[in-house]
Parts: C-alpha cells; sequence; structure tokens
C-alpha cells in the first residue's frame, strides 16, 4: 500500500485508507472486494489488526474529553460542514456506491441524498438540559453528557446512509466516533471519516477498515463506551454478548420481515406498482424492504398479474437507467441462490423469476422472484430473504391478517394499504413494529425514533431519542447552603 497521504489531499476515490489521530494511515496487509455487478477486483483497503484497534481507540479516548467540552453550536457547524462537504461530491461518492456495492446510480444517488437530508435534519435536532424540579429550597436539572468512544459497525447495504446516520447523532452529542464498515464494503466508510478530516479535530472521526475478527476486536476493548451495531440478528446477539462484559452502551438495529397489508379497497394495479419498489428497490437488500405482501382475495389476482407485469418489465443493471442492481457479494449471493432453489424444490407457485441467474448479466444478478401464496409457515414466509424474492399471500379476515403479520419474532417495519382511513389506524394500532406506514413504506427522517420491536432490535436511533442513546443522563440536585 502507498505511504501515509497528508490530511488535506484531494480525495481521489481509488485509494484507501484508515483514518486515525486525523491522518490517512497504510495497514501492513491489504484487502479488497470483488466488483458485483462487473465481477472485477476493487481497489485495495486496510486490514486492521488490534495494533490499529488500541491506537485509534486510544486516540478517541482522549480526543472525545476536549471534543465533549465544544459547544453544541460549534459541533452542529461541524457537522453542517461535513453534510454541505459531502453534498459537493454527491457524485463521487454515488460512483463509489456502484462499483462498491453494485447499486444502479439511481439508488446510489438515492442513499446519498438520503444520508445528506439526515445529516442536515440532525443539526436542527438538540438535547437541551431540562429543569425536572424549580422549587424554593430545591433544584432539580436532567442534563446528557457523552458517553465518551462511540463504535458503529454497520453492514453493506447502505454503507453510506447507515455510517452518516450513526456518526452524526454521536459526533453531535459529544462523543469520539470511529466507524467500521462491513468487510464487503469498506471503502465508503473509509472516504466518510476522509472527509470527516476537513471538519473535525484528530481523533474524533476515525473509520478502520477489516475482516471478521475487527468487530470483536472494538467490542471488547475496554475504552469503547458504545457500540451502535446495524446488522443482522445472530451478529447483534452476539455484539450484546461482548458488550456485555465492560457494560458497554448498545443499541442494536436489526433484521425485519416487513409485511404489507393491501386492503380490498385499493386500486391493485396503483398499489402493485407501489409495492414493487418498496420491495425491489436495492434488490431487496433492505432492513426494511417490503418482505411479504398480504392481499385481499377480492383484488389478489389482479394485484398479482400486475406486479408480475410490473417486475418483468424493471431494467437490469448500474447504469442510469437501470432498476435492479446485482446481489451485493459472492456470500449473499448463493445464500439467495439457495432460497430460489428451496422454493423451487417445495414446488411453490413461482409467478416472476424463479431462475438463479440472469441471462447476459455477469454479475451477482437475480431476476425479481414473486411467490404465489405459498404456505403461511414457508421459510419464504418467516424468514428474511433480503433479495429480490417476495411472497403473495392472501387475506380475507382482518384479525386474522393481523395474527399472521404479527406471527414472526421480526418487528422493524410493516405497512397498511387502504382507502379506509378507519381501517388503516385500525389496523395499524395493532401492529407489532417500531415504524408503522400507511399508503407508503420505509419512509424515514433524521428526526423520526427509528426502534425495531421483538428480536428487530434494542434501543433507538434518530430523533431527538436517537441523541439520549450517545448519552448518559444525570441529574443534578441543588439545594443552598
Ligand atoms: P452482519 O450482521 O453479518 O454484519 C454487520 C456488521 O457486523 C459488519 O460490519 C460485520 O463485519 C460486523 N460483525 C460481524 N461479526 C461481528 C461480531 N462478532 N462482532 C462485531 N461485529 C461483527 O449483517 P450484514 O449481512 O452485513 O447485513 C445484513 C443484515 O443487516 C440484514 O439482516 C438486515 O436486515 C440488517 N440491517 C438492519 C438495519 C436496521 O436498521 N434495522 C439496516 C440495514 C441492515
Amino acid at each position: 500500500m502507498a505511504s501515509e497521504t497528508s490530511g488535506n489531499a484531494k480525495m481521489d476515490f481509488k485509494t484507501f485508507y484508515n483514518v486515525i489521530d486525523g491522518k490517512l494511515e497504510p495497514t501492513v496487509k491489504t484487502r479488497h472486494t470483488i466488483n458485483p455487478s462487473t465481477l472485477e477486483a476493487n481497489p485495495e483497503a486496510p486490514l486492521s489488526t488490534s495494533d490499529e484497534v488500541d491506537k485509534a481507540v486510544k486516540i478517541a479516548h482522549e480526543a472525545a474529553k476536549e471534543w465533549a467540552a465544544v459547544p453544541w453550536d460549534e459541533r452542529k457547524n461541524a457537522l453542517a460542514n461535513f453534510a454541505a462537504a459531502l453534498e459537493a461530491q454527491l457524485e463521487d461518492f454515488a460512483q463509489m456506491l456502484v462499483w462498491e456495492h453494485g447499486k444502479p446510480i439511481l439508488w446510489a444517488r438515492h442513499e446519498l441524498a438520503t444520508d445528506i437530508g439526515f445529516l442536515k435534519g440532525f443539526c436542527e435536532l438538540s438535547l437541551p438540559e431540562e429543569t425536572i424540579e424549580d422549587a424554593p429550597d430545591r433544584k432539580i436539572v436532567k442534563s446528557y453528557v457523552p458517553l465518551g468512544v462511540a463504535v458503529g459497525i454497520v453492514p453493506w447495504n447502505y454503507p453510506v446512509h447507515l455510517a452518516g446516520a450513526k456518526l452524526g447523532p454521536a459526533l453531535l452529542t459529544g462523543n469520539a466516533f470511529i466507524l467500521k464498515p462491513s468487510p464487503f464494503t469498506p471503502y465508503s466508510g473509509l472516504k466518510l471519516a476522509e472527509l470527516g478530516m476537513q471538519f473535525f479535530p484528530p481523533g474524533v472521526l476515525q473509520a478502520l477498515s477489516g475482516g471478521d475478527d475487527l468487530g470483536p476486536l472494538l467490542t471488547t476493548h475496554p475504552l469503547v463506551n458504545m457500540v451502535s451495531f446495524t446488522g443482522s440478528v445472530p451478529t447483534g446477539k452476539a455484539v450484546m454478548k461482548s458488550c456485555s462484559d465492560t457494560l458497554k452502551r448498545v443499541t442494536l438495529e436489526l433484521g425485519g420481515n416487513d409485511a404489507a397489508i393491501v386492503c380490498a379497497d385499493v386500486d391493485p394495479v396503483v398499489a402493485a406498482t407501489k409495492i414493487a419498489l418498496f420491495a425491489f428497490c436495492n434488490s431487496g437488500q433492505i432492513c426494511m424492504s417490503i418482505k411479504r405482501v398480504y392481499v385481499h382475495e377480492s383484488i389478489y389476482d389482479q394485484f398479482l398479474d400486475a406486479l408480475v407485469k410490473h417486475v418483468q418489465a424493471l431494467p437490469f443493471g448500474v447504469g442510469e437507467t437501470a432498476f435492479i442492481g446485482p446481489v451485493a457479494n459472492e456470500l449473499h449471493f448463493k445464500r439467495v441462490q439457495k432460497i430460489i432453489a428451496d422454493i423451487n424444490d417445495a414446488k411453490f407457485a413461482v409467478a416472476a423469476g424463479g431462475a438463479e441467474s440472469v441471462p447476459g448479466q455477469k454479475g451477482y444478478y437475480l431476476p425479481p422472484t414473486i411467490i404465489d401464496n405459498p404456505p403461511e409457515s414457508s421459510a419464504i414466509v418467516q424468514e428474511e430473504q433480503f433479495g429480490p424474492v417476495l411472497p403473495l399471500l392472501k387475506w380475507s379476515d382482518e384479525s386474522d391478517v393481523v395474527q399472521r403479520v404479527n406471527g414472526t419474532d421480526s418487528g422493524l417495519g410493516a405497512s397498511v394499504w387502504t382507502r379506509d382511513d378507519e381501517q388503516a389506524v385500525r389496523v395499524a394500532n395493532q401492529l407489532e413494529a417500531g415504524s408503522v406506514w400507511i399508503n407508503t413504506h420505509a419512509e424515514i427522517v433524521a428526526s423520526t425514533p427509528f426502534a425495531g420491536h421483538k428480536q428487530s432490535g434494542l434501543g433507538v436511533e434518530w430523533g431527538v431519542d436517537g441523541l439520549k442513546s450517545y448519552c448518559n443522563t444525570k441529574a443534578v440536585y441543588r439545594r443552598a447552603f
């Protein structure tokens, strides 16, 4: 790997370093990923060891003390300037996401725009101290103090947005933050931290990339005070166990199995088109993608027909007109291929797709696949597929469909689609999920808390509640002497 580079060097998007103590730091060994659309090798990225982890954490521990003393408005201005710089380089970052993740450029730009909107949105939030009691003889004031060193561990499906949505609240509240990107998508996280070198003091925003051993090195480090984790349920459980030894604060945003309930009174063609977007955007690799669709039996056939026609016309690729990109890495590609193979073995009715590759496409492409009314107990209904495979199910009785939708361990999101306001609110109120949408899905804003129910998570991100996740609560009781 090339030698250390100055922090003010122009970002070239071809060379990648850890960001430690305000410097770009190479590692002895490097690794690279594969472009999922072309199967060509991506650039080399750092392979961090316990040496880098220890160095970065110790530096963060010191930097956190000074950063915590910086007034809120100054921290906010630094974050706002960082967001503006990211906006100025939106296209560079979006093009990187195309080769890093295999996102069609449409969705890559969308991810950047979402993240920039979030970073700006966080700057609108505040966490002032609150007076709980102001009596003549006693005053009680509650405030929120930063935890110290926060680590953000993110998955590969939204490498920019999920990183930005953690680093914003962590830095705003006065913590030092170390980002650990996924081994499948190390590049954008490193570049985000590199960009941050222009706006945050050394050690306040750092990034380390590496292999599978890197996460545990961070979650077990005694000087890390908080871990904000986004990823799968099994890894989330391992992170929580690991954090318990030192009683680190932990936030878990985990997998989902979001259902959409489509009621009898909607236009099935319009509903099918909208639901296709929320099911197949990013090739279904979104925690809150629609992963099961329950359609009222009176419009089921029309809905299925419209959905099949719509998805069969979606263009493949990563270029300007593409909608369906490849699955993001080989490991996950094989996992989704196996899901499709199991569906074919079980002889479920496949209404669209069903093949384990796309003719003429070199990368990890899979066709949008629709399963027509599989058994409720089947894996494709009960488990998260995280890919372009969607089961459609029939319903007739409202309380029955609510029970079926609530009948999994997941509780990330859910939606209900109807023109009937009363039915919409009645059903929404019964759904066991952290985010419930009516006639839409997966809409998120920085001001609104995001939290998985059941095994979809622990704690809260975003909104004022999310800021509190990066703080200890402190009460000061004051009496006159
Ligand atoms: P994953 O759990 O395999 O990995 C997530 C991150 O954890 C990666 O950075 C990985 O390197 C790291 N990691 C792995 N083992 C670790 C350990 N023992 N200790 C600490 N860190 C460790 O998840 P993935 O396959 O990258 O992502 C897909 C999953 O993420 C899906 O289940 C999806 O639903 C979920 N997800 C959830 C949200 C949400 O906000 N709820 C958002 C996006 C993705």
